[in-house]
């Protein structure tokens, strides 16, 4: 089956060539023509399956082309990243109509935002706050919405949305179509839908149980306070590159985004205390290839759309076990498998059972490798004070894992790897501060010469 096949309009399907898509995804081929016929949707889709796509060229095609009343489409979603995401899909996909978009988001200012409005929009992407906020303010009205869907649905629930959606809801007309997105079915969403589909279409593509067959996962159970080292010598000793780190807080995502960095390995936080701009930065910094990890809460997260991520690593559990099936579906790529690496510290062990239950099979306990563990460096006092001894020449970091230079006197071996391993028989000369170095020189410095760049970075996404 091909898009034409699904009944685009050739506008549609000339935007969809451009990007060069082939085939439709599945959620493409089931929700599309659903959409079209008029018909409300609940999909079971995460991010990764093509979702956005699979409501938003129906809905161009739906609307035809500009008209002044104001928003016939309004498209809510939990965040901010994916609002903007969703939105630009729809420009893209739009651009041979004359449809126009607009998108609404919180922590930035209001005053563009209503311009925008009021210079006209057929479609509105918004997070319910902001959209709550400009309501009332009467900078547009909601009373041609025709299509309304709720992306991610099940994360605007987790984030407390529930009474937001319900005010929204009774700004629209009752008479229009529905379309509702979410990766995983609790008990909430199921009311949720119950109350706002009519005779939906059901559209499962992605059971979450499908998409972590696909990925390579594995863990390693060790103390907390080796965690990053460890993470240092996987991502070191394996070359990776993009590596999507998910932590539990947001002063955790700070701290071990330091810490890689300070390890050699270029990393930037991200969560919901970043600005809107530093959150932006990080992420086109992970997309260009220029820094080697994101790491990032489940929350903000949630929004970015990234895709074919290699790596994925729950530096810690989370305990809700529908996340970690989020998460490592970040790997999920078309024809490809990607690998979910998780560090568990024996206080998480009653969440990774969670997890195993849910998957319905085993997250297996790789051995552990033989690292680095810094004395040092588990001195947050000391780890600021700046250090002349056993540092890389600065603008270097270590290759794949092979340091220069340096001393060994500091540093001491996680001993439980077997001596007989080739890469656990010389002991390692400790690392240099690399933190100096990214400081000295751009992460993309450090960085791009030696990693290949990822796919979507060739082909100039982000
Ligand atoms: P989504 O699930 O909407 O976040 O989409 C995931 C990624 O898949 C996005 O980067 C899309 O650009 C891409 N995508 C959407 N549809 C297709 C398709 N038919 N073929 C290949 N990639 C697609």
């Amino acid at each position: 089956m091909t898009f034409s096949d699904l009944g685009l309009a050739p506008g549609l399907l000339a935007a969809v060539a451009e990007k060069g898509y082939t085939d439709p995804t599945p959620i493409q081929k089931a929700a599309i023509p659903a959409v079209l016929a008029g018909r409300d949707v609940l999909a079971g889709a995460q991010t990764g399956t093509g979702k956005t796509a699979s409501f938003v060229l129906p809905i161009l095609q739906r609307l035809g082309s500009h008209a002044p009343q104001g928003p016939r489409a309004l498209i809510l979603t939990p965040t901010r990243e994916l609002a903007a995401q969703v939105e630009e899909s729809v420009r893209h996909y739009g651009r041979n109509t004359n449809l126009r978009s607009v998108v609404i988001f919180g922590g930035v200012s209001e005053r563009p935002q209503i311009a925008a409005l009021r210079s006209g929009c057929d479609l509105l992407v918004a997070t319910p706050g902001r959209l709550q906020d400009l309501a009332q303010q009467k900078a547009f009205t909601l009373d041609h919405v025709q299509v309304f869907v709720l992306d991610e649905a099940d994360r605007m629930l987790d984030m407390g949305f529930i009474h937001a959606i319900k005010r929204i809801r009774a700004l629209l007309p009752k008479q229009r179509q529905n379309l509702m997105f979410s990766a995983t079915y609790s008990d909430d969403i199921r009311r949720l839908a119950e109350n706002l589909l009519h005779n939906p279409q059901s559209v499962e593509v992605n059971p979450p149980n499908r998409t972590a067959d696909k990925v390579e996962q594995v863990s390693y159970r060790l103390p907390k306070e080796h965690k990053r080292h460890l993470l240092a010598h996987l991502i070191n000793e394996g070359n990776w590159h993009q590596v999507l780190v998910f932590t539990r807080t947001k002063h955790g995502a700070n701290r071990l985004a330091d810490q890689l960095t300070r390890a050699g390995i270029p990393s930037s936080p991200i969560h919901g205390n970043k600005s809107q701009n530093a959150r932006v930065r990080a992420l086109e910094d992970f997309k260009a290839n220029r820094i080697v990890a994101l790491v990032a809460t489940e929350v903000a997260a949630r929004g970015i759309d990234i895709k074919e991520l290699p790596y994925v690593v729950n530096y810690e559990l989370p305990n809700v076990p529908e996340d970690y099936v989020h998460r490592i579906g970040r790997t999920a790529r078309a024809g490809s498998t990607g690998k979910a690496v998780s560090l568990v510290s024996p206080d998480e062990a009653p969440y990774l059972k969670d997890i195993v239950k849910l998957l319905g099979k085993d997250v297996p306990a790789q051995p552990l490798p033989a690292f680095d563990i810094k004395a040092e460096a588990s001195a947050p006092a000391q780890e600021h004070q700046p250090r002349s001894e056993g540092a890389r020449p600065h603008g270097s970091r270590p290759q794949g894992g092979r340091h220069h230079g340096g001393r060994q006197d500091s540093s001491r071996r996680h001993s439980s790897q077997p001596r007989s391993e080739s890469r656990a028989a010389a002991p390692r000369p400790q690392q240099g501060r690399a933190g100096d170095v990214s400081r000295a020189a751009p992460a993309s410095a450090a960085s791009a010469g030696r990693r290949s760049p990822p796919p979507w970075a060739k082909r100039g996404r982000g």
